[in-house]
């Protein structure tokens, strides 16, 4: 990547740039190896003290953290324009998000990992048995730039809140954003480095997954969470694994065209459609494609990218993803798409215009590779199962969105991917309680919810004797013929 090194004794610096005008936004560490490792083992002390705590303290602590945030997000949402070049409104929905899941992994840490009884079933009925989520230690978290503050929030916060202590590799493109977060927690939360930033490039990151951190959470692209995968798999450290995809909206016979087309629209573009869970590709059934289209035709032709705050998108904030946004196109066209909006042309560093392309080859690396930038495939289909099939012929599944009056949750749960949004576009991301994550190339494991707090937990089953039954199998001492009796008391029970 062309960041800027510098050499200053033994210590190697590097330069987070922003991307509109390579103006150099903030000079940062290039970390070691042996850096990262001591990161790692002074964060383990902080999360013996901060897992200590009990969840109303550390409730409190985040709170006073979401409060600092809010206070500031002025400053946080300059910051993330900065590094991302991302338009203000885009940087503001984003800090919006990241304090509304602070709020809500801080409130139901205590309700969704606290002790509780669980039913210890008929036979060992003379037992009380529980389980409780406990804190793992130390997660390592390792976060993309194109929501350099919401997407890694996404681990760091439910993390935090079950209990655990963090040591953060943000993107080489966004490492200020992470120290902007370490450093505003550490005013809330000064007696132990319990959540630390280690920058640098991808040795970094990777110097983090053999740090002995007792769980990694990584999100970024499906070839690199393969490499985090095999270096974690050395010392068996459970991995988190949150990558791309190619999300698909289908646009059913009955849907609200104009919905849908601003939704497709939207998906496609905002963020200059760097949003993992974007809208890459629609299929439209015949009878309604024609109307569609040209109402998606007519919003993209009005979005201009550019520099200034209120751009409709910004630039492509790693400069190597625009050689793969051209080929996209070029290939697509090359295979006989139809360009509506746009075309090769569009494409000019930094900045991309909006692109839509019509009837591209199921084959073409349009529809099969994820592409990151702000262009949308519109193929037709005679049916909505068609719709379907075509949707999930891809090896990722990460969201989805379905326009359809009658049937949106039958065709949603058709679909292979792990969310999808009904009658909106990516919804499921402001909704706190709703598990976020994928399955295929785009990766395992589950950020918000629930299940994301339990995923940064370890469940312990403690089992209590109340009294002594009856009957003993589990002693060299049991009376003759116990089991042979307790085998008629299962059948009793179990026969239907
Ligand atoms: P990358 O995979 O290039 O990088 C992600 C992070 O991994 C960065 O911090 C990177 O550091 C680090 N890294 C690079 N090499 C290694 C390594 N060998 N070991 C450990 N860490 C390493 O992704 P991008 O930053 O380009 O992010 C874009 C991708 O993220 C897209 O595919 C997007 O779809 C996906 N994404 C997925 C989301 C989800 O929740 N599913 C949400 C947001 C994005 P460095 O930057 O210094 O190279």
């Amino acid at each position: 990547m062309s960041r800027a090194v510098s050499q200053q004794a033994d210590e190697q610096w590097f330069t987070s740039l922003d991307p509109r005008t390579a103006e150099v936004i903030g000079k940062h560490r290039v970390h070691s190896p042996i850096e990262v490792r001591a990161a790692a083992t002074r964060a383990r002390t902080a999360a013996q003290w901060w897992g200590g705590l009990d969840h109303a303290e550390r409730k409190r602590r985040l709170d006073a953290w979401r409060a600092l945030i809010l206070r500031r997000l002025d400053d946080i949402v300059e910051l993330v324009c900065a590094e991302t070049g991302k338009p203000l409104d885009d940087a503001r929905l984003e800090l919006v998000l990241v304090v509304d899941h602070l709020h809500w992994a801080a409130r139901n840490a205590e309700k969704v990992l606290r002790r509780r009884r669980v039913s210890p079933g008929k036979l060992m009925f003379n037992q009380a048995a529980t389980v409780e989520y406990l804190p793992m230690g130390v997660v390592g978290v390792i976060g993309p730039w194109n929501y350099p503050a919401f997407t890694p929030m996404g681990s760091i916060a439910y993390a935090l809140a079950a209990g655990n202590a963090v040591v953060f590799k943000p993107s080489e493109l966004t490492p200020g954003v992470g120290e902007w977060l370490a450093s505003t927690f550490a005013e809330v939360v000064p007696e132990h480095p319990v959540l630390t930033v280690v920058t640098g490039f991808g040795a970094t990151g990777a110097a983090l997954c053999r740090s002995g951190v007792d769980k990694v959470a990584f999100t970024g692209s499906t070839a690199t969470g393969k490499r985090v995968m095999a270096a974690c798999a050395e010392s068996l450290t459970p991995v988190l694994v949150e990558c791309g995809g190619k999300d698909p909206l289908i646009v059913d016979s009955d849907a609200d065209l104009e919905a849908a087309a601003e939704a497709a629209v939207w998906g496609a573009m905002s963020n200059a459609g760097q949003t993992c869970v974007g809208v890459e590709r629609v299929y439209v059934v015949d009878s309604v494609a024609d109307r569609f289209t040209e109402l998606v035709v007519r919003r993209a032709r009005k979005l201009k990218p550019g520099g200034q705050a209120t751009a409709h998108l910004g630039p492509i904030t790693m400069p190597e993803q625009v050689g793969i946004i051209r080929s996209h196109i070029a290939d697509a066209l090359d295979k006989g798409g139809r360009a509506l909006v746009g075309g090769l042309d569009s494409v000019r560093p930094p900045y991309v215009e909006p692109v839509v392309l019509a009837d591209v080859p199921e084959d073409s690396a349009a529809i099969t590779e994820e592409t990151f930038g702000p262009t949308l495939t519109i193929n037709r289909v005679s049916t909505v199962d068609e719709a379907v099939e075509l949707a999930n012929a891809t090896r990722y599944g990460l969201g989805a969105t379905v326009f359809s009056r009658s049937r949106g949750p039958e065709l949603a749960r058709r679909l292979r991917c792990g969310m999808v949004s009904v009658n909106g576009v990516v919804s499921f991301a402001g909704i706190a309680s709703l598990p976020f994550g994928g399955v295929g190339d785009s990766g395992f494991g589950r950020i918000h919810g629930a299940d994301g707090l339990r995923e940064f937990a370890r469940p312990q089953s403690v089992t209590r004797r109340r009294f002594w039954a009856p009957l003993q199998p589990n002693t060299f001492a049991r009376a003759n013929g116990t089991l042979r009796r307790l085998v008629r008391l299962t059948r009793l029970l179990y026969r239907r």
